[in-house]
């Protein structure tokens, strides 16, 4: 949940752009940071914008923000309000992939082969079982 001063201080952006020149994200997707806050000051509510679920969370823009804005915060809350609407088409690989294997990209065919053919398990194992049975379930109750 983004706390209220936090939502007054997305209101003293400049529009300087360091946001977008430090997100990687960015230059291979249609996500503009400064576009979303932007669009906040004008209307005054958390853009339902789509672009936010390409941030890769590494937090450059929060981090460089000359005015301190809570820029990822600001993208997880988005991403949340999505989630709770229904699963974004563009998610459904990663939401299957974290289903089935416990992490969000998917393994290739090539190395799942040689992690069987060397006797290891696979990616599931990134989970503790007893955690990989949570995450199921909670997928199950998404649906
Ligand atoms: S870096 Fe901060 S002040 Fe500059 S455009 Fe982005 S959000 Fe606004
Ligand atoms: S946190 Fe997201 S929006 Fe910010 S720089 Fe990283 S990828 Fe870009």
């Amino acid at each position: 949940m983004l706390k209220d001063e936090e939502i007054v201080r997305s209101k003293s952006c400049i529009q300087c752009g360091t946001c977008v020149a430090s997100c990687y994200s960015s230059r291979d997707t249609a996500l503009s940071v400064r576009k979303i806050i932007n669009d906040f000051i004008k209307t005054g509510k958390i853009p339902e914008d789509e672009t936010a679920l390409y941030c890769s969370t590494c937090y450059s823009c929060q981090e460089r923000c000359p005015r301190g804005i809570q820029i990822t915060e600001i993208l997880f809350h988005i991403r949340r309000r999505l989630a709770e609407r229904e699963i974004p088409e563009g998610l459904m690989p990663f939401y299957n992939s974290l289903k089935r294997y416990g992490i969000g990209v998917p393994p290739e065919e090539q190395h799942l082969k040689l992690r069987e053919k060397l006797g290891l398990e696979n990616y599931s194992v990134q989970f503790r079982k007893e955690d990989m049975k949570e995450i199921r379930e909670i997928f199950r109750r998404l649906k």
